[in-house]
């Protein structure tokens, strides 16, 4: 018995795959219910997100067949759902809503197919909003068809957030306030609140999202705005690994890492966790549990502000396969860093990431390392913020490299650590693949480097094999006794 803590648990998209799913879901929740307080925040059913994303494409081109097709695999995939989970006197009532946001959907497609017109991202994010809307409602009705107290609430009352349409961010004080009128109240009478996940609304009401994969930020903005004690995040993997398992099958579970840790992994890659859901937790310390709903016997790995240091330098190895690298080069008679300087500033302004740059001494060249669906967008800036500078020839015409992979390698002990950059490299050099572009942040968490896409995986699995290989002493393995989902973290 824990006395009471008030557990924020987020359940991802294959942790509610289909009935069966939701039907482990509801047992993890109503055990946990048990003895502490819950409030549960929902993902989408695994690809539901993706399926909105292209119906509404497939609309704004005016493609009747392919827009028709995704939303009855929207309606079906539901509906099924439904048959499968739901008891026969509660059907119609759930068939009822599932229509409603069916015909919600519909509507604007129909809306979008006759303008043809580009949508906004205000209407956009109150479409693929929809996909957590109708998974959190059916998971409030399953858990009350099992006798756990439960109550449905939009997202929409309860994040609140600015008005960056499709990225924005939470207002935490405003939450606040929303979970002490909406959550709150629903806990101290012993109902789990389950909430949808990936979306808030602005101050106008309207419904925005928190960016791809956003679940996990809700629950952490959840726990700081709700006051909670933990929050645990439920997967597909047992935990953050040290390296990603479909590269990696070898990969073991860390115990623990730090949020700065957390940060630095999902910027670079990992999708484990949403790169900005460590920092509410952060500021409120408060930890946050990886763990999988396949397995919840496994401990899974805890992430707080001062976990324990790892036994090899390197905690995990990532990498982002889709990545661009822009050199830009200016005349060797020209000072370039107010250029440069400019580039920055527009990059900032536009909210593009910088995967990495490099600059080298004399100053004349620029690298920069993207995300690949960002190059087009940086392409174009380069061309209207330095117009002249290109027409005079100051500046040479970009050159872009879109086969890159980034791998980073990540760990808070590698500070001060010597050797290190000698070690990765010469797993590198031993998949005779040559580094494109490197560099190490001044903090030492992480050493980031390009090589050729079509061999990213491959130097991801020789530097892990270098440091994380299990065969090894140091590799920081699953060191926990199992734990019960009832009894919870010790
Ligand atoms: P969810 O739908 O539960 O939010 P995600 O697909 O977003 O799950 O994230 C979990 C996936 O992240 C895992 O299935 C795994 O393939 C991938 N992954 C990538 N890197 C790592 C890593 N270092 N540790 C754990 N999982 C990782
Ligand atoms: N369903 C959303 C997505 O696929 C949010 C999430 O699952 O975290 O991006
Ligand atoms: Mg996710």
């Amino acid at each position: 018995m824990h006395g009471n803590r008030l557990i924020v648990m987020k359940f991802g998209g294959t942790s509610v795959g289909n009935a069966e799913r939701f039907r482990q879901c509801a047992a993890i929740v109503g055990e946990a219910a048990k003895h502490d307080r819950i409030v549960v925040v929902v993902s989408a059913m695994a690809g539901v997100t993706d399926l909105i994303f292209k119906t509404i494409e497939a609309a704004r081109h005016g493609d009747g067949p392919a827009t028709e097709a995704n939303l009855q695999k929207f309606e079906d995939v539901h509906r099924r759902l439904i048959a499968n989970l739901i008891e026969p006197q509660q059907q119609a009532a759930a068939n009822d809503y599932l229509a409603e946001v069916v015909a919600h959907l519909k509507n604007a497609c129909t809306a979008l197919s006759a303008l043809r017109s580009d949508i906004s991202a205000q209407t956009a994010d109150s479409l693929v909003a929809l996909g957590e809307r109708i998974s959190a409602w059916v998971l409030a009705g399953y858990l009350q068809q099992l006798g756990t107290h439960s109550e449905f609430i939009r997202a929409e009352n309860v994040i609140a957030t600015d008005s960056n349409f499709g990225n924005a961010a939470p207002d935490i004080e405003a939450t606040r306030k929303q979970c002490r009128q909406f959550l709150l109240p629903l806990l101290d009478r012993g109902t789990v609140p389950i909430v949808a996940g990936y979306s808030g609304a602005d101050a106008s009401g309207k419904s925005t999202t928190l960016g791809r994969g956003g679940s996990d930020y809700s629950a952490t903005i959840i726990g700081a705005a709700a006051g909670a004690d933990e929050v645990w995040i439920w997967t597909d993997v047992d935990g953050v690994l040290t390296a990603d398992p479909r590269i990696c099958p070898d990969a073991a579970t860390l115990p623990e890492i730090s949020f700065e840790e957390a940060i630095e992994l999902a910027y670079y890659g990992a999708k484990v966790i949403h790169p900005k859901a460590a920092y509410p937790a952060a500021e409120a310390d408060f930890p946050v549990w990886i763990k999988n709903s396949f397995r919840p016997e496994v401990a899974g790995t805890k992430i707080t502000n001062d976990a324990r240091p790892a036994n090899s330098p390197v905690k995990s190895v990532t990498s982002v396969k889709d990545a661009t690298l822009i050199s830009l080069f200016t005349r060797r008679d020209v000072h370039p860093v107010e250029l440069w300087g400019r580039l920055f500033l527009r990059l900032g302004q536009e909210q593009i990431e910088v995967l990495f740059a490099t600059q080298s001494s004399p100053e004349h060249a620029l690298g920069l390392v993207l995300r690949k669906a960002d190059a087009p967008r940086v392409l174009q800036l380069i061309h209207s913020i330095f117009r002249i500078e290109l027409a005079q020839g100051v500046l040479l015409p970009a050159e872009v490299n879109n086969e890159i992979a980034v791998v980073a390698v990540l760990g808070e002990s590698m500070k001060g650590t010597c050797g290190i950059l000698g070690r990765v490299f010469s797993a590198v050099a031993r998949c005779d693949v040559s580094v494109i572009a490197v560099a190490q942040g001044a903090s030492e968490l992480s050493i980031c480097f390009a090589v050729a896409a079509a061999r990213g995986a491959e130097v991801v699995r020789a530097v892990h094999d270098e440091f994380c290989q299990p065969a090894g002493a140091s590799i920081p393995v699953c060191l926990r006794p199992n734990i019960s989902v009832a009894t919870g973290t010790q």
